[in-house]
């Protein structure tokens, strides 16, 4: 008998690290992703209203909604300790963030496009990840399943969640920043420094 997927929800940063993690380690997983430029399903995208995330635009895993930062590089910092241990651990995350690095100070910080496609491109190619888009509007009754739908919970799977804990839903609030396309800005009034003055000024220019 061939062995039964694990069931990961969810292809932002937990869910893809999760599903490699599976992977690496030699069993087959099926991992859900509701984002799907096809389907309308991506804030500014929206067609069906069913799916749909009011922070996410692109249908790449692993987005980063806001800041392009991971925190400090520094490994004396709590966040470059976090690092360095995954680091260890082996986790795609952080290996493609190293990879994709942009200059930032003293932070670690990633080209947001390239550092979400290679990282689609990378679990797409692994023979025992099968990515699969659309939402997932119920909890599994079967199987081993990974729920790593975020914040940004599907409506549907939270109503599912409510009716199977009982439990009042949870609220969250946070807004992303606005993020200035580096041709607009005009360098005879504008000057470039580094964050907190450490490292070289830097602006990444979108390709
Ligand atoms: C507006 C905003 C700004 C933020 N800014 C920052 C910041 O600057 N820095 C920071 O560290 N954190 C920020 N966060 C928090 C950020 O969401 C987390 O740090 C990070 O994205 C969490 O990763 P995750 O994998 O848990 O969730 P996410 O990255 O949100 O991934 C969850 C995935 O699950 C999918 N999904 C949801 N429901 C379903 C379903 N039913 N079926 C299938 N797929 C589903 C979603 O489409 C999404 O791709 C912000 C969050 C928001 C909403």
């Amino acid at each position: 008998m061939g062995q039964q997927p694990i069931q990961v929800i969810g292809g932002g940063l937990a869910g893809t690290e999760a599903a490699w993690q599976i992977a690496q380690a030699g069993w087959p997983v099926v991992l859900h992703e509701m984002r799907d430029l096809e389907q309308g399903s991506v804030a500014g995208q929206r067609q069906s209203g069913q799916g749909t995330s009011p922070a996410h635009h692109t249908d790449q895993l692993a987005e980063l909604v806001c800041s392009n930062s991971f925190g400090a590089l520094a490994s004396d910092r709590a966040a470059g300790l976090l690092h360095a241990e995954l680091r260890l651990l082996g986790s795609i995350i952080l290996a493609k963030a190293d990879h994709h690095q942009v200059p930032a100070g003293g932070a670690l910080a990633v080209d947001r496009a390239v550092f979400s496609q290679d990282l689609t491109q990378t679990l797409a190619a692994h023979p025992l990840i099968e990515l699969r888009r659309g939402e997932v509007p119920a909890l599994p009754r079967e199987g081993i399943v990974v729920l790593a739908t975020g914040p940004l919970t599907s409506a549907a799977l939270a109503e599912s969640l409510h009716r199977l804990t009982g439990q009042e839903y949870l609220s969250f609030f946070d807004a992303a920043s606005p993020i200035v396309v580096g041709d607009s800005i005009n360098r005879e009034i504008a000057f470039l420094a580094s964050r907190y003055d450490r490292g070289a000024a830097a602006i990444s220019i979108a390709p």
